[in-house]
């Protein structure tokens, strides 16, 4: 028996690396799949597991999963209510945005956030393209990094183009496991090779235009870095958000909201109408930023968020 760390995954086949040798192709004991009715896929990347190696083909058989410090899962299917677990034991994640070109909201940052403060992953935000906005996107660059930097987000600015701040990006994925996230074309790929030229991203988001449809593909790949650590870029993170959260909930992970709502006239304000609101209060008074209330009212009104 030996132990290891799943860096890949079909969905059927995983690939574990135990810590001196080449990855092995493993299947999972059969008792896992029937055992685990609340997800599709029992193992994922990230997963530390028990595995034996057949002596004979070579192949390994994860016997156990060991405890997981986190997971996210997102829906298996728009249909079903059933999970996949997208990846487990993650460090940290790392929303790459710009303010322009192509925009990322705020509501689309806040929504992210509030995932990952809902499975207690500590977030990075990074401002790519700084290379590219005029004095108008720079003031708004400024207003934003404070408004995170004041409830305690790490942000950073860098240009991929002009090898601006890697050096601050290599330092904060060394020896971690990073889930990588952001729009399309925010620089995601471009920002990663700098840090790691051998490293091409591209590959793991071609499969995306197959993992669509009914029966979900569960693909997924931990990149290693040469400076240590792992890349998680799944392109299942687009289904990944905040259906594992109830509605009445949200403000909780919205870090100052919630610290102010204990305030609040009545134990189960919605922060929207109540009187006697400490949250409406807070944004009056400018403790709490109004876009990050209104991002909060959005999604809390928003038909098609997938609430539990
Ligand atoms: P991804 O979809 O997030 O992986 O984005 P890409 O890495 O493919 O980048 C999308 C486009 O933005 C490419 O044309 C890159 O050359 C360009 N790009 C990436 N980073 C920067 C940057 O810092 N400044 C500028 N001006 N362009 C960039
Ligand atoms: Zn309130």
């Amino acid at each position: 028996m030996k132990e290891g760390l799943v860096i890949k995954s079909t969905g059927s086949w995983y690939l574990v690396k135990s810590d001196d040798e080449r990855p092995v192709s493993c299947k999972i004991k059969g008792r896992f799949r029937l055992n685990d009715i609340k997800s599709t896929n029992p193992v994922a990347v990230g997963d530390r597991v028990i595995f034996s190696v057949d002596e004979k083909n070579g192949i390994g058989i994860i016997e156990e999963i060991l405890e997981r410090k986190n997971y996210i899962v997102r829906r298996a299917s728009n249909l079903s209510r059933q999970t996949q677990i997208l990846a487990a034991n993650i460090d940290q994640a790392i929303l790459v945005a710009t303010i322009n070109y192509p925009v990322t909201t705020p509501v689309f940052i806040d929504r992210f956030l509030a995932t990952t403060e809902a499975y207690d992953i500590p977030t990075t935000i990074i401002f790519n393209k700084i290379d590219r906005y005029d004095h108008y996107h720079k003031d708004q660059l400024k207003e934003t990094i404070q408004i995170y930097n004041n409830i305690g987000y790490n942000v950073l600015v860098t240009s991929a183009k002009h090898d601006q701040n890697i050096d601050l990006v290599r330092e904060l994925l060394k020896n971690k496991v990073s889930l990588l996230a952001g729009h399309s074309g925010v620089g995601k790929s471009t920002l990663i090779n700098r840090v790691e030229p051998t490293l091409n991203l591209k590959t793991a988001k071609i499969s995306d235009a197959h993992n669509t449809g009914r029966h979900t593909t569960t693909f997924t790949e931990m990149h290693p870095l040469g400076i240590g650590g792992y890349i998680i870029d799944t392109p299942g993170i687009r289904g990944f958000g905040l259906f594992n959260i109830k509605k009445e909930e949200l403000a909780h992970f919205f870090r100052e909201i919630f610290k102010f709502s204990s305030q609040c006239r009545y134990h189960n304000c919605t922060h929207l109408h109540e009187p006697g609101c400490a949250v409406k209060d807070a944004v009056e008074k400018g403790n709490i930023a109004l876009s990050r209330y209104n991002s909060y009212v959005r999604i809390f009104l928003n038909r098609d968020e997938k609430f539990r």
